[in-house]
């Protein structure tokens, strides 16, 4: 059986209540989970609290998002610095809803990837085509043209993991997404481009799918060969049905 990493993104939601109700739930799955691993992403204020919640439980922690300094006057914002003291050890990177409320470009997502990779922490990146793109037949292109630009100047070297999450802008909580099929040909795809052009990454490289995975469709794409797990906002919010979707692959 492959390995499973699925990553569940909060977003924006949960209160201390919710979040201690979840993870009630997120822990009937948990130990029964040998090849699976699960990260949760919840909204930064809540990850000391989650922290405190999943200890001797074998999930990890992930943040949304971190400023690209380090420290001084940012107001509102969270270092990468910080994350690192309280013990996170990952961080989404050019998740879309970032790109298009906080106007987050290549650029922004080239630097914050750099910093979470020199101080040795882990980069979830999300990259993807929109629907006219998608329509066009260009998602390959976009998601090698991404992948290119926020990895040019990367220390390769000082690459634990790459997790890469394969997510078409249009099927963010759209209830939306591409067959199972498409989506094994694109990760198969950047998984081919990234083993050609990164030797050292070889086996170091996660190549998830993200957008509007449900209980209804998360079989038939985690049994994609090429899809070595999943990135869940809405259904991961859920708890029962989280852990009836995880059981489908236990
Ligand atoms: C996400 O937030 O990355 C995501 C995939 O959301 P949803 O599952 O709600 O489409």
């Amino acid at each position: 059986m492959k390995k499973i990493l699925i990553v569940t993104n909060w977003k924006l939601n949960g209160t201390k209540k919710t979040i201690k109700k979840l993870i009630k739930k997120y822990k009937k799955i948990i130990n029964k989970t040998k090849n699976i691993k699960i990260i949760i992403a919840p909204p930064l204020i809540y990850l000391d609290y989650t922290k405190k919640k999943i200890k001797k439980i074998n999930i990890e922690l992930a943040a949304q998002n971190i400023d690209l300094h380090l420290s001084g006057a940012y107001t509102g914002e969270t270092s990468i610095k910080m994350l690192k003291d309280i013990g996170i050890k990952y961080v989404i990177i050019g998740h879309s809803e970032r790109k298009i409320y906080h106007n987050e470009n290549n650029n922004i997502i080239e630097k914050k990837f750099n910093l979470v990779n020199d101080n040795r922490l882990i980069p979830i990146l999300c990259i993807g085509e929109n629907y006219t793109e998608y329509k066009n037949n260009q998602t390959k292109k976009i998601c090698i043209q991404q992948i290119k630009s926020i990895l040019k100047n990367t220390k390769k070297k000082l690459i634990k993991k790459l997790i890469i999450a394969y997510e078409p802008i249009w099927s963010i909580g759209t209830n939306k997404y591409p067959k199972p099929k498409e989506i094994q040909k694109i990760n198969k795809y950047i998984k081919s481009y990234i083993y050609k052009k990164y030797k050292e990454l070889h086996n170091k490289t996660i190549i998830q799918y993200g957008g509007s995975v449900n209980i209804n469709n998360f079989y038939e794409i985690i049994k994609q060969p090429n899809v070595d797990g999943t990135l869940i906002g809405n259904a991961s919010l859920n708890g029962k049905n989280f852990v009836s979707m995880i059981k489908q692959i236990l």
